[in-house]
């Protein structure tokens, strides 16, 4: 199958754009076919620079690669494919060819009316509660009146006919059957005054020409969807497959904005994550594969996804699913991959970590902790600088240590791992130690766990005692307990 991405460039790639894109591309990849990238520039009053460039980057961004259209090449913005130019601001001839031809058929009309005399015409029906529709004035002129305006260079548009009498129906792919009645249905403006074709005229005849099997777009696409299906009649043509993907929402089921969320993909690459966790996050915005499996990468739902399985209601953008997505595929990265990533980053921190030969240990205990990249230097400060550690962090409700007990519970901790050897230091024989010292002491676990963790990484949250300790090395530990000893914490 032959599937699209055609944004309008005003502004940045959109998370609710990327998503469509996602589906449109899995549904191409599956199928062995292409997935093309058109730029529907015609509202070139909308058009903001830049926007091609951060559309193209984003997409390469997330591995959506581009079959044919507008890509990247060689770092320069390009079009590649035999169906071009690619971008709608280049393709003005071939819009006007097709108006040309409905003119001569009698499926569209030039319309002269105003932009006051449509206001007004709005105006009216509003106070009478009617739905805003243009009251086909311009129908009423004869041939003699159309071409004298046109010959005095009179401005105008073209609209298309709609049947009012005649109810449309169709199959989406994902909501199913739909009919839409004929005289609920606007007389569209398919041309603008400025030669410019709208939305509707460009993307009927482009998804033609360009041999589109399935239409993926959005939602707020659906009413129009009985124009486009007309307009593919009255060109002779056959209609692609829809599939209507449904809104995107906040959290308070609002619309998906910016005063709540993200919605730019830049913004999602700048604070560091993995384009692994954000296909994956979209993907399942709105469709899941029917099991209980929530890690996908881009092969899997290749092999999966399937726009039957699309929900038709909205669905809600939560970041905390997003950043817990984020955090299962840190994991999955490679050890030495994960620390080329992190080393820089730690090292302009700490310099002395650019000589540390036990830095994969270290980053080998946050992986399995951490949400993003830029997280490193801190999680792993208390590896290069001693932490300040206060009696509030040791004593805890939770693990029942009173303040009182905590010069006991640090003797204990000191007697205990002095007695191990350098040579046997390491994470099992520190285990075992420490669980002799609680039977022997009755003490609970946590009650020398926590305060030994406590004190040599002065942190609430951190890998556990037993790996930090053994990874510290002997001499470290004691010698951040003998401090602890010794301060008046
Ligand atoms: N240019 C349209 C938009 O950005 C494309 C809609 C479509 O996928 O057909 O909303």
């Amino acid at each position: 199958m032959r599937t699209r991405f055609p944004p309008s460039p005003t502004g940045m790639l959109h998370v609710g754009g990327l998503r469509t894109a996602l589906y449109s591309f899995l549904v191409a990849k599956q199928t062995k076919g292409e997935f093309l990238l058109r730029i529907e520039d015609t509202d070139q009053a909308r058009e903001v620079a830049g926007s091609v460039d951060a559309i193209v980057r984003g997409m390469e961004w997330a591995g959506l690669t581009v079959d044919e259209g507008v890509m990247m090449i060689d770092g320069v913005i390009s079009e590649k494919g035999t169906r071009g130019p690619y971008h709608q601001s280049k393709r003005l001839p071939i819009y006007r060819k097709y108006v040309d031809q409905l003119l001569a058929s009698g499926d569209v009309y030039p319309c002269f009316c105003t932009a006051e005399r449509l206001e007004k015409m709005r105006n009216d029906q509003a106070a009478r509660h009617v739905a805003p529709m243009y009251d086909r004035l311009c129908t009423k002129l004869s041939t003699e009146d159309i071409a004298a305006k046109i010959a005095a260079g009179e401005k105008h548009v073209i609209r298309m006919k709609v049947p009012h009498t005649e109810t449309i129906t169709f199959n989406d792919d994902i909501r199913g059957e739909l009919s839409f009645k004929g005289h609920t249905i606007d007389d569209q403006v398919l041309l603008k005054s400025d030669g410019f074709p709208t939305y509707h005229m460009a993307h009927v005849v482009d998804d033609h020409l360009m041999d589109i099997d399935i239409v993926t777009r959005g939602e707020e696409w659906l009413s129009s969807l009985p124009k486009h299906l007309l307009l593919f009649r009255y060109l002779g043509w056959s209609p692609p497959r829809y599939a209507h993907v449904p809104l995107l929402f906040n959290k308070d089921k609002s619309k998906l904005s910016k005063r709540q969320n993200s919605v730019s993909v830049d913004e999602y690459i700048e604070k560091g994550y993995l384009p692994e966790a954000m296909i994956n996050f979209l993907a399942m915005l709105g469709w899941n594969d029917g099991t209980t499996q929530e890690l996908f990468s881009m092969d899997d739902l290749i092999e999966k996804f399937s726009l039957e399985r699309v929900q038709k209601s909205g669905a809600i953008f939560d970041i905390e699913k997003l950043d817990w997505l984020q955090g299962q595929w840190m994991r999955t990265i490679p050890l030495d991959d994960f620390v080329a990533r992190i080393r820089p980053l730690v090292e302009e921190n700490y310099p002395e970590a650019a000589s540390d030969k036990d830095f994969t240990k270290k980053a080998a205990l946050i992986q399995e902790r951490i949400t993003f990249f830029k997280e490193a230097p801190d999680m792993l400060g208390y590896f290069y600088k001693e932490p300040t550690v206060s009696m509030n962090l040791i004593a805890s409700k939770k693990q029942k240590i009173e303040a009182a007990d905590v010069p006991r519970l640090i003797k204990i901790l000191i007697e205990t791992l002095d007695a191990i050897s350098e040579k046997y230091w390491n994470e099992a024989s520190i285990e075992a130690a420490i669980r002799a010292a609680m039977e022997k002491e009755s003490v609970k676990l946590g009650q020398l766990l926590w305060p030994l963790r406590a004190i040599l990484t002065g942190r609430e949250y951190s890998p556990g005692a037993f790996e930090v300790a053994a990874v510290l090395g002997k001499g470290v530990t004691m010698k951040r307990l003998l401090t602890s000893a010794k301060e008046d914490l």
